[in-house]
Parts: structure tokens; C-alpha cells; sequence
């Protein structure tokens, strides 16, 4: 599947039996499969909350979902200006102020467990498999994977532990989601308050964008069960962390915007008309240079499909951080 080596090393477990298990992990979350062509296909998809600018992630029967996710063109033109108002604001601070734009960053992480009961399948989930969640992370943003180096290092915390059927499954957009991160969450602009548990919908996750003003619901939603060994089958090796913490910090998805116009914002990330499931080698849905960038940890496929961040994109979270997250 045109993978790397040391990709492959890492990622044996979720790439072999692939519709029964699909079936199995569906049923199981008890997701109702899609009436669509493509309900045979597990999917990742991005749903878009009307109250906050979020995104977030499904593991199967996207298609049929009405089409989600991701942000409008005009949502994009409005995070787009106010970047570049902020970057400017930041220079002119500096330029009186002397102080550096930070090269790299290590971003303390507060995992926030959340539990029905004590059991595995009421969210009760080993520390093993968070500490395996950070080593991941700190292996997609350190290059390790085989994309480009971020600036981006993972330092865990914490891990609290919360038992709150009411809380449980986590709820997208929700009164208990606020209620529950109004609660919780710890830290300041650069603390990442990951918050794991059941999620509704057959959601894989979501997350918030930076942006200047710090509120309580800032941070990445995720399957605690798409942690590195859990029962996500295609899901299971850590990345829909990966890629949640993509947007928290500034990436959207590398289809947002088709064909056209300035797609994700990025200049190395070929354009994608729509996104990719699954791990459709050489597709290519654009007329513009390059095959689609299914590898890209921005777009939909499957764990063990992913596997980098590009130049653009470790630039693009650089200057987010330092216009929205840096102390
Ligand atoms: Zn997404």
C-alpha cells in the first residue's frame, strides 16, 4: 500500500481482516450502518457543531450522514482573517517587545478518563494504552513516522479519572459535554485536555481550533477505545489522536475545499476533491498536480494507512501556536 518500512513495524495490527471485523467493531458500538453505496465502508467524517467552531470524526456510515463536518468557505475566509490579524498583532507586540516566536514546544497533556463504572467496556481503559497514545503522538510530530518533524513534543500530566454515567457517552455539542468540560478542564491556552470515554453517533472524535480567546470547552474529544490497542478495529493504533490534535492545533482536513481555491491552506498537500477512506492507493480526484494525499494524517483513512504531516503543515501549526497558544 506504498507504506514505509517503519510504518509497517509499527502498524501490522490493524491492516488485515477487514469486513468482518468492520462488522463486528460496528456492531458492537451499535452503529446503525448507512443506506448508502458505500455503507460496506467504514468512514471517518467531521461533524461541525453550530454553537462552536469544532470538528469531529465517525467511524463508519459517513456517507449517509448528511454531509457533516468539516468548516464552510466562509468559515475558513473568517478563522483565515482573523489568523492573519493575529500574526500581524504578534509581530508588531514582538517588535517593541523583543520576545522570540518559540521554534519548539512541548505541550503538557491532561487526559481526562471518562467511565460509566469500572469496567473495560464502561470506559475503564490501562494507563498502558494512554502512555502508548503519547508515544504515538510524539512519533507522528516528531517525523518518526516517516512525514515531516513538527515543532511538537507530548508531555502527559495527568490521567483523572472520572466516573459519570450522565457524561457517558460523551455527546457532541451537548449540555453534558459543557457541563462536563466546564468541570474539568485544566490549564491554560497550551494545556491540551483530552477528554476519553464512549462517544455518541459512532464518532471517532472532535476538537476545537485555537483561538484568542481561551474558553472551557478548548480541546480534543476521542474514542478512548482508538487508543494504540484498543477495539477500534481500523482505528485502533492511535491516530484519530493524531488527527484531532490536528486541528487543535490549526490544520483542517487536507480535502477541505475541493479542487478549488486554497483547499487546507497548505501548499504541499495535493488538492483532494472529497475525502479519502480506507487506503485507496493512487487515487486522484483533482486535476492539479499530485495524487491525493490519503497518507496525510488530515484526511480519512485508516490508522494504518496514515502515517505523515507535511512541511506546510508543520509551518501552518507553528504559527498558530505562536499566535494562539504560546504563553
Ligand atoms: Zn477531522
Amino acid at each position: 500500500m506504498g507504506l514505509r518500512p517503519n510504518l509497517l513495524t509499527r502498524r501490522t495490527a490493524g491492516v488485515a481482516s477487514t469486513t468482518l471485523a468492520l462488522l463486528l467493531s460496528t456492531a458492537a458500538v451499535g452503529v446503525v450502518p448507512a443506506a448508502s453505496a458505500f455503507s460496506a465502508a467504514p468512514a471517518r467524517s467531521c461533524v461541525e457543531p453550530a454553537d462552536v467552531h469544532s470538528d469531529a470524526r465517525v467511524k463508519a456510515g459517513a456517507h449517509a450522514k448528511h454531509e457533516p463536518n468539516e468548516l464552510t468557505a466562509a468559515q475558513v475566509r473568517e478563522r483565515e482573517a482573523d489568523l492573519a490579524a493575529v500574526v500581524a498583532e504578534r509581530a508588531r507586540f514582538r517588535a517593541g517587545a523583543g520576545a522570540a516566536p518559540l521554534a519548539t514546544v512541548t505541550i503538557p497533556v491532561v487526559v481526562h478518563v471518562i467511565q460509566r463504572d469500572s469496567t473495560r467496556a464502561g470506559g475503564n481503559i490501562p494507563d498502558s494504552m494512554i502512555n502508548q497514545q503519547i508515544s504515538v503522538l510524539n512519533q507522528a510530530y516528531s517525523g518518526g513516522t516517516g512525514g515531516a518533524a513538527t515543532a511538537f513534543g507530548f508531555q502527559l500530566q495527568k490521567i483523572n479519572r472520572v466516573t459519570n454515567p450522565s457524561w457517558y457517552p460523551i455527546i457532541s455539542g451537548s449540555s453534558a459535554e459543557r457541563s462536563m468540560k466546564t468541570s474539568l478542564r485544566e490549564g491554560g491556552k497550551n494545556t491540551l485536555n483530552m477528554y476519553l470515554g464512549e462517544l455518541s453517533d459512532g464518532l471517532l472524535g472532535w476538537a476545537t481550533f485555537p483561538k484568542k480567546q481561551l474558553d472551557k470547552m478548548d480541546g480534543v474529544v476521542v474514542l478512548s477505545e482508538s487508543l494504540p490497542g484498543g477495539t477500534a478495529t481500523n482505528y485502533n493504533q492511535g491516530d484519530t489522536g493524531t488527527h484531532e490534535i490536528g486541528h487543535w492545533l490549526n490544520l483542517y482536513h487536507t480535502f477541505q475545499g475541493g479542487c478549488s481555491g486554497s483547499g487546507d491552506g497548505v501548499s504541499d498537500t495535493p488538492a483532494e476533491a472529497s475525502p479519502a477512506y480506507q487506503c485507496p492507493t493512487g487515487r486522484d480526484t483533482c486535476a492539479t498536480a499530485g495524487l491525493d494525499p490519503i497518507t496525510n494524517f488530515m484526511d480519512y483513512t485508516y490508522d494504518s494507512c496514515m502515517y505523515q504531516f507535511t512541511p506546510g503543515q508543520a509551518s501552518r501549526m507553528l504559527t498558530a501556536w505562536n499566535a494562539y497558544r504560546a504563553a
